[in-house]
């Protein structure tokens, strides 16, 4: 089971509190550091795919890698929606991050109006269709209308969506979008759910050990 905490452009807990729960924390980047030297498993929130240049903003795989930051997330659905983030960005940098040695949780998901409008699939299709498989790759399937929303995928469309990324591209599926102390154990329970991406609850010490102990005690 993959636990991972985004903490978005929030602070974010002490790194300290968070040793020994064997869950991946991506930081903002002024944190990296010390939370590589508090021993998590860090992961930036994007990267760029040059190793440097004038990208004014943009941190490169290298520059991670001088961290000793162990990987990334690409294509979270705020960068798409907010910094004009898009599917042939998102493979360019994910292909980067994974060429420079780096892990790579690449995120996809529909919004309300494509799930309304039947075109779940055609847009996970799409999303996917500028990664490649590797064994340093993580899916996370983060339905846009859930994330930040308190409004979780029920387990079943859960597990419907990670069938078919899977039977797409064979990498663990990971979900994101309002996981909590409350939901893990049913949304964690489904049999092609690998793991979660939590974000609000991420920042919150005691709920995010609780999700971490469902996730071991579930499959370890
Ligand atoms: C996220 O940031 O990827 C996320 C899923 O956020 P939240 O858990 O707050 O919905």
């Amino acid at each position: 089971m993959i636990v991972v905490g985004n903490w978005k452009m929030f602070r974010g807990p002490d790194p300290a509190a968070l040793a020994g729960l064997g869950a991946i924390v991506c930081p903002p980047y002024v944190r990296l550091a010390e939370c590589v030297d508090a021993g998590l498993v860090t992961y930036a929130q994007n990267v760029h795919w040059e190793n440097e240049g004038a990208y004014t903003g943009e941190i490169s795989p290298v520059m991670l890698r001088d961290l000793a930051v162990t990987g990334s997330l690409v294509g979270h659905s705020e960068r798409r929606r907010y910094f004009g983030e898009t599917d042939e960005t998102v493979g360019l940098r994910a292909r980067a991050a994974l060429a420079a040695g780096l892990r790579v949780i690449a995120c996809v998901g529909e919004t309300i109006e494509e799930r309304r409008g039947g075109r779940t699939e055609h847009v996970l299709r799409r999303q996917l269709s500028v990664l490649e498989p590797n064994d340093d790759l993580v899916l996370a399937y983060e339905p846009v209308w859930a994330i930040g929303t308190g409004h979780t995928a029920t387990p079943e469309t859960a597990q419907a969506a990670h069938a078919f990324i899977k039977s797409i591209l064979d990498a663990p599926v990971i979900y994101g979008g309002s996981v909590n102390p409350d939901n893990a154990e049913s949304l964690l329970s489904q049999p092609d759910v690998d793991g979660a991406l939590v974000g609000g609850a991420s920042l919150d010490v005691d709920s995010f050990t609780a999700i971490c102990r469902t996730a071991a005690r579930i499959r370890s």
